[in-house]
């Protein structure tokens, strides 16, 4: 079984690279990717891990992106992170996150007695700081019972503490994750805290003119039909269809293995166009 969307504490997930890992074998899996926001920090940890149990980690990051004022999730896989212009990038969106917590931070302080130190402290090493951390040390001070709550409450994106984060085009996502050798797909894109059939198969297309190589349609935050829909759309435009848990550890209810991506699709991600058939 493979999942291909998984996130460890390098960003907001709860467990280490390697105690994600062994969830993964504990779950069944033979494959995962490890799709951090914005970092490639736990990849080399997951690997060593895998490379003890035997099982795959696939090189993956999911870039945070924006079209049209929105948000879009980019997935690349196979990546090399030794890639200089994808480093740069991501040590430029590392700092700009950090800038954006401060804020919301500084926002919530008005009415909480929340400090920059204990979210850095709860994040500790993470790579990648994000509005979970903020909203787990809200947990913290009792202003709600978990993480989701506290996105409901007061980090979800129209709130008043919220400030966009910096996020760059989608197609400067899918051209440097490209260069970086990767396979890019769109996180997904009709889940339903993103507005439901918000990008149009002319979307999908344009992006793929970029190299977009596919889109994940079996995730938690579709419904049935709207995978339909989703797979019509991959099938037109030539691009395969993946799943993926979108696995937090504790904190999302989110389960590793729940969605899957088949043997073939993730032999297609990981052979790039024009290569399959010299090796045939
Ligand atoms: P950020 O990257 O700081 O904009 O935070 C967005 C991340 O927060 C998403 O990628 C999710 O992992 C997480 N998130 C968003 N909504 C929720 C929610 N309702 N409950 C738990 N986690 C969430
Ligand atoms: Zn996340
Ligand atoms: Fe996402
Ligand atoms: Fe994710």
């Amino acid at each position: 079984m493979i999942d291909l969307h998984t996130h460890s504490n390098q960003s907001d997930g709860t467990e280490s690279p390697e105690q994600l890992v062994e969830s993964a074998m504990q779950s069944g899996l033979t494959t995962i990717a490890l799709t951090d926001h914005d970092t490639t920090a736990g990849l080399a940890r997951a690997e060593r891990r895998a490379q003890d149990l035997g099982i795959e980690v696939v090189r993956g990051i999911e870039l945070s992106a924006r079209q049209d004022g929105r948000s879009v999730h980019v997935l690349g896989y196979f990546i090399d992170p030794n890639s200089t212009e994808l480093q740069s990038l991501l040590s430029s969106m590392q700092d700009s996150r950090r800038e954006r917590a401060k804020e919301i931070v500084s926002r919530l302080s008005r009415d909480f007695p929340i400090a920059w130190e204990q979210v850095e402290l709860l994040a500790g090493n993470a790579a990648s700081v994000g509005r979970p951390h903020i909203a787990d040390v809200l947990v913290t001070l009792g202003a709600a019972p978990d993480r989701p709550s506290a996105f409901e409450r007061f980090l979800h994106e129209s709130s008043p503490y919220v400030v966009q984060l910096n996020a760059i085009p989608v197609s400067e996502a899918i051209r440097t994750l490209r260069a970086a050798g990767g396979a890019v797909t769109i996180a997904h894109p009709w889940g339903s805290k993103r507005g439901t059939g918000r990008w149009t198969i002319d979307h999908f297309a344009d992006w793929a003119s970029y190299g977009l190589a596919g889109i994940e349609v079996w995730h938690r935050e579709h419904s049935v039909i709207h995978r339909r829909m989703l797979l019509g759309i991959a099938d037109r435009l030539g691009l395969v269809a993946t799943g993926g848990s979108d696995y937090h550890g504790a904190g999302k209810p989110n389960m590793l293995g729940e969605h899957t991506t088949s043997l073939h699709t993730l032999e297609c991600l990981r052979t790039p166009p024009g290569e399959a058939l010299q090796n045939g």
